[in-house]
């Protein structure tokens, strides 16, 4: 598809490219929705494979940032950065400063954060020159590091599809197969481990096997996680791993994780619904680290208002999981209803205060 017409199709607002040749920086920003607030979402530093690999993944993820704030009843709108860059390579002071005056020339349209390949170190260093970051340090009047509210989001969203499949909310003895075991994963292990819930990891970077084993938690080659005999399977490291390929070696029950775009198309939605997996939609239960960072926007940053935010993903995929089985659709599908309903109430009230409606009286 030509990109214009894609841009269309999906309702992005914007895209900007920026390129500094100067640091090496090739970066694109995708602005998606807007309605409901800034768009807001993390800048992944990833060594992709091409520049439209790269397009793709900005794309899409700034769609589902959308809709991540919109179910997760937050004033933001859906934003993301990508840069073309091995981060272990590339990442040094005036690269991220170059990013940083980037974000700055979008006036605060697009606040920032972390996400895969970036941390809030990182982030200190874009805020030498934006103050459109969001996730700063404690120290520096920030919310900290995401990942944490995330992998308890991620927690109660698996919680929550244990009590609709099992009867019970409680992870004690089942076992949950981690793909990718880096800040989220790390998070929502913890978490587990804490109910004695059994975890498998896998991941293709030895640090983080090191810490997965450093916790008694058992790892296996990264090819093999998907055949793992599990409860629930849950993806923590890169999007699209979800497809006809992979869904056929899964022996779980439930697919419950923190990475994002987890589907490689929503067809596989379907596939999992007909093949009876409960699927937890990632932009719902991996929201925990946009609603944190969302409490540090216009007032003081409180961690008790952050963590009550996101004990609420259980109540959130509650609902989604009563709406799926009362209309016979996925839990994609009626997460996407959900959230697009609240967008598009919010649109219209803007349509009528700018005069536009042509339901009100003239
Ligand atoms: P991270 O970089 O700390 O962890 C990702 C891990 O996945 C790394 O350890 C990496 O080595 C591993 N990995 C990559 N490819 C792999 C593969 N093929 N097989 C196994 N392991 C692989 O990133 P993170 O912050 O933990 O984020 C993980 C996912 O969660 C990403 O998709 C991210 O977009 C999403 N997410 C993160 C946050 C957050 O707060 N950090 C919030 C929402 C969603």
């Amino acid at each position: 598809m030509q990109l214009f017409d894609r841009i269309s199709e999906s309702g992005h607002e914007e895209l900007l490219v920026y390129s500094d040749v100067s640091v090496g920086l090739k970066a694109f920003i995708s602005i998606h929705d807007t309605t409901l607030g800034p768009a807001c979402g993390g800048t992944r530093i990833w060594p992709y494979d091409s520049e439209e690999a790269a397009l793709d993944d900005v794309l899409n993820l700034s769609r589902a940032m959308t809709y991540k704030s919109s179910i997760a009843d937050i004033s933001l709108g859906g934003g993301k950065a990508v840069i073309i860059a091995d981060p272990q390579v590339k990442k040094n002071e005036a690269f991220l400063r170059s990013f940083g005056q980037f974000v700055d020339t979008l006036h605060g349209r697009y606040l920032t954060t972390a996400d895969v390949g970036t941390n809030t170190d990182d982030l200190i260093c874009i805020s030498q020159e934006t103050k459109h970051v969001v996730g700063l340090p404690l120290s520096q009047g920030g919310s900290g590091d995401t990942s944490i509210m995330t992998g308890l989001g991620v927690y109660m969203g698996m919680k929550a599809c244990a009590q609709a499949s099992w009867g019970s909310d409680s992870l004690e003895g089942k076992t949950i197969a981690m793909q990718g075991f880096g800040k989220v994963a790390y998070n929502t292990a913890l978490l587990l481990l804490k109910e004695n819930a059994h975890i498998v990891a896998t991941d293709i970077s030895p640090a983080a096997i090191n810490k997965a084993e450093a916790l008694g938690i058992r790892t296996v080659p990264t090819e093999e996680i998907y055949g793992v005999n599990c409860d629930i399977f849950s993806p923590n490291a890169l999007g699209g791993v979800l497809n006809t390929e992979t869904i056929e070696l899964l022996n779980c029950e439930i697919i419950a994780g923190g990475a994002n775009n987890q589907l490689l198309n929503e067809f596989i939605s379907e596939c999992l619904y007909k093949k009876s997996i409960l699927y937890a939609p990632d932009y719902v239960i991996n929201a925990g680290g946009i609603i944190n960072a969302s409490c540090e926007i216009g007032a003081s940053y409180s961690s008790e208002r952050s963590r009550e935010k996101t004990e609420k993903i259980y109540d959130i995929m509650t609902d989604i999981i009563n709406v799926a089985n009362q209309e016979e659709i996925t839990t994609s599908k009626a997460a996407d209803t959900l959230a697009e309903n609240r967008i598009n109430s919010v649109k219209s009230v803007k349509r009528i205060y700018r005069g536009e409606s042509h339901t009100t009286d003239r």
